[in-house]
């Protein structure tokens, strides 16, 4: 089996080694992302291995049918970078549904703890010899109300460590899930009674259709004032400029962001010697209240590992025994997880 792997970091390549060795798995590492440009380097491979930024539309769908490539493994949960309902019949589209939902989980609360109690600005104050705590004052997590808008896999963990810290819980979600809530510290509520009566909002389901903006000016003004909100799960379920505009009006207390709808081209890359075009990211940056990482929610040894293990063994499951349990499909106008390896 040959495999075209995209937008490849050092990290990757390990831990891929690592599953693939003694296996009959040749993998080409190639450093760029696919896109419509990229896409003929596919030439001669059986699948592609891509990640989140990689682009999958309609041409490159197309391109890859032409060059005979049959599979897109991807080695992560979302795709939204894929054009499922195109790709549906024409290629086989695989994924890693879960990974490590306590790496994303964890994340987000190490984002949140830094925020509020200061930690980014005392870490820089106290490598210059300042000792001084004028405006670190921050405030207890205990008692205070979190919401959370998708509890699957990740919003669980990040209900429990919530939990841990005598947070109360309100939670959204599209498919609330059986026995989460318990009528006290846990309550399924509409998203304008999450926005009204969180302290903390923190996101935790897909994009799509319907979660894109999902945090826009209209949410922004029912939340309550100081609000904070945590994005580790995809960029474009916040409007960014209502965001800038949150913070600036004071209404946002502080944003701890992961992802960013215009990631593609920045994250993942070192551009510290370079003037960044973005001004609304670069402007979200120079606020001292907003904390972003690069997508790196995701980022244990633990995570790397699971993440190269299942994309080895769906793409064997799918070339020796013709199905891969964690195979995509889109059927009736969503898209699943194909339960019987039949999906096309
Ligand atoms: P999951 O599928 O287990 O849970 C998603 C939840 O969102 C489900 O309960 C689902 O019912 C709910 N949902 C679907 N549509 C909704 C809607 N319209 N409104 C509200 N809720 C809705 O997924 P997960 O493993 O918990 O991952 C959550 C998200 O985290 C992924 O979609 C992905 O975008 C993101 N993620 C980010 C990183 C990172 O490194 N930052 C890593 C992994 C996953």
């Amino acid at each position: 089996m040959r495999i075209a792997f995209f937008d490849t970091k050092p990290y990757d390549k390990e831990s891929f080694q690592a599953a693939s060795s003694g296996k009959d798995i040749t993998i080409k590492y190639f450093e760029t992302k696919l896109n419509e440009d990229t896409v003929g380097l596919a030439k001669g491979f059986d699948a592609v291995c891509v990640f989140v930024n990689d682009t999958v539309n309609k041409e490159v769908i197309d391109r890859l049918c032409e060059l005979g490539v049959g599979v897109v493994a991807l080695r992560c949960a979302g795709f939204n970078n894929v054009d499922m309902k195109y790709a549906f019949g024409k290629v086989h589209v695989l994924r890693v549904p879960a990974y490590s939902p306590y790496a994303v989980a964890e994340h987000a609360m190490a984002m949140l703890l830094t925020s509020i109690r200061r930690i980014h600005k005392a870490y820089i104050r106290t490598k210059d010899f300042n000792f001084s705590l004028s405006g670190m004052t921050g405030f207890d997590l205990y008692g205070k109300t979190v919401g959370i808008i998708g509890t699957g896999k990740i919003g669980r963990v990040f209900i429990d460590i919530c939990r841990g810290f005598g947070m109360k819980v309100l939670a959204y979600d599209k498919f609330p899930a059986d026995g989460l809530a318990d009528g006290e510290n846990i309550k399924y509520v509409s998203t304008d009674e999450l926005f009204a009566n969180s302290d903390i909002i923190s996101l935790h389901c897909p994009l799509n259709d319907e979660t894109y903006h999902i945090i826009d000016e209209n949410s922004i003004e029912k939340c309550k004032k100081g609000v904070v909100i945590i994005n580790t799960s995809r960029g474009a379920l916040v409007d960014a400029e209502a965001l800038l505009n949150g913070i600036k009006s004071r209404q946002v207390g502080a944003a701890c962001l992961d992802v960013y709808e215009e990631e593609s081209e920045l994250f993942f890359e070192d551009y510290s010697g370079h003037i960044v075009e973005d001004d609304t990211l670069a402007r979200l940056i120079s606020m001292p209240n907003v904390i972003v990482t690069s997508h790196q929610a995701f980022l244990t040894k633990e995570a790397l590992s699971n993440i190269a293990d299942t994309t080895i063994s769906n793409l064997e499951g799918f070339f020796e025994k013709g199905q891969c349990p964690n195979e995509l499909c889109y059927r009736g106008g969503t898209t699943n997880d194909c339960k019987d390896g039949k999906c096309f």
